[in-house]
């Protein structure tokens, strides 16, 4: 039975490393580290690291590793990526060695230009692209493109689990309440995930559902979100991007 696991790293980072019992594949690897104590304290042998963008928290680790395993690389084609073997694109399917785990890829642009997400059964690794109830700050690409990134991780299944690689859940929350004070399902969210931090387990996964029920970055059609954007920008806001784009701006300023 395949299990996925988080490793921390950081200050918040998921370093997620999926694992049959015998092999093991780790994405977004920033170091190496925690993994390979992770690997040795169960016994694993890597056999496959997945990147979903060039930034050193999710990348720092991949040279050590892949020397160490002599496992290939997968990453996004449109990056600059020092040791990717096998360079990915949307609509591009593969089978994860050792695991024998079929994913397919999509392009997410907007956090970096060449940003990928891994789709597999009831899953997706969608690392610095969505997060619970938030999403990545724009450094590469353009409002615009980040709202379509969004859009497809959000017509996945309700049920697909979501593996993001950042803890900010309870931030991110603060500031969606901010925006949606009436949504009961957010209340019913922050006080379910703020037991689970206290209780010292991560939040993550999440569901699609729960990010199309509560993440304000998803909600572009909610009356609600649309008023408080509009108030907050100053001016009356309707296409998904145009909420989307205030709705990123207010929480760049947020405290
Ligand atoms: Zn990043
Ligand atoms: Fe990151």
């Amino acid at each position: 039975m395949m299990q996925i696991h988080p490793v921390p790293a950081f200050e918040d980072n998921y370093l997620w490393v999926i694992e049959d019992g015998r092999h093991a594949a780790v994405v977004d690897p920033g170091d190496e580290h925690p993994v390979q104590a992770f690997l040795e304290s169960k016994g694993l042998e890597l056999s496959a690291i997945l990147v979903t963008h060039h930034h050193g928290d999710h990348v720092g680790g991949v040279e050590w590793l892949a020397g160490r395993w002599k496992c290939p690389v997968f990453g996004p084609a449109g990056e600059r990526i020092d040791g990717l073997t096998q360079r990915l694109r949307e609509g591009d399917r593969i089978t994860v060695p050792g695991l024998g785990l079929e994913l397919s890829v999509l392009d997410v642009p907007g956090h970096t230009r060449g940003h990928i997400a891994y789709v597999g059964p009831g899953i997706v690794l969608c690392g610095d692209t969505l997060f619970a109830c938030g999403c990545g700050r724009l450094f590469e690409g353009t409002p615009a493109q980040m709202q379509e990134s969004l859009a497809k991780l959000a017509k996945l299944p309700g049920e697909t689990r979501v593996y993001c690689a950042h803890e900010y859940t309870m931030s991110n929350i603060r500031f969606a309440l901010a925006v949606e004070p009436g949504n009961a399902k957010l209340f019913a969210r922050s006080e379910r995930d703020a037991a689970a931090r206290a209780a010292g387990r991560p939040t993550l996964p999440c569901t699609i559902a729960d990010e199309q029920d509560t993440n304000p970055f998803l909600r572009w059609a909610s009356p609600e979100v649309i008023a408080s954007a509009s108030k907050h920008a100053g001016r009356a806001l309707a296409s998904p991007v145009e909420v989307f784009t205030a709705v990123r701006e207010w929480k760049n300023n947020f405290r």
